[in-house]
């Protein structure tokens, strides 16, 4: 019988194992592409049409500023970003997609489509509990300082569990959110008080 300490550490095992499976075709990816692997997930934070500053490219991929400097370097270099001045501090720069660090982004997405082929054996169901599990973790992961930024629905102050009578709820969209709804990374987000 499987206690739940190695049950749980099963669950952590198989996330790596999925994660590491995940970046070796990330990699052969930006490969292709001539790229980094660290350029590739920078495109594709990008790619949402939020300029950001490099500080906050850097917490988001959970490296240091000076390495996402040097990546974001080349990508300028390559001409797919570009620097604006800062609206909120003229003093301070913000890095955004040219037209093509744009076309480069969507092609990635499209050549990294084949890894969410709809020919999985789990149900809707089982998918939508994997997901809010997988969110716990994580959430779980951020509270013990492992990963910096984690803009998920169940770190959000925003989120407003399930009861007795009413399924999760989030109040800022006025929405209902069952578990296949939880959202991964959510530009409203807004982190949690503690
Ligand atoms: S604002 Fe976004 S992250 Fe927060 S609860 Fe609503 S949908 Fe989820």
């Amino acid at each position: 019988m499987t206690t739940r300490s190695e049950l749980d550490r099963k669950f952590i095992a198989a996330v790596e194992r999925l994660g590491r499976a995940l970046r070796v075709a990330r990699q052969a990816v930006a490969t292709n592409h001539k790229i980094s692997l660290l350029q590739l997930q920078l495109l594709e934070r990008l790619a949402d049409g939020t300029p950001r500053r490099v500080g906050e490219l850097a917490n988001e991929i959970d490296v240091t500023q000076p390495t996402a400097s040097d990546a974001l370097s080349v990508l300028i270099k390559k001409g797919f970003v570009e620097r604006h001045p800062d609206e909120t501090d003229r003093r301070a720069s913000v890095l955004a997609l040219t037209t093509s660090g744009q076309k480069l982004a969507e092609t990635i997405t499209a050549d990294l489509a084949p890894l969410l082929t709809d020919n999985r054996d789990s149900s809707d169901e089982d998918q939508a509990t994997a997901l809010r599990v997988t969110l716990e973790e994580i959430g779980r992961l951020q509270q013990n300082g492992v990963i910096t930024i984690n803009r998920s629905c169940l770190t959000c102050q925003h989120y407003r569990p399930p009861d007795k009578t009413s399924a999760a709820h989030c109040e800022l969209l006025n929405e209902q959110l069952q578990p296949a709804d939880l959202r991964v990374d959510c530009p409203d987000h807004t982190k949690t008080r503690h």
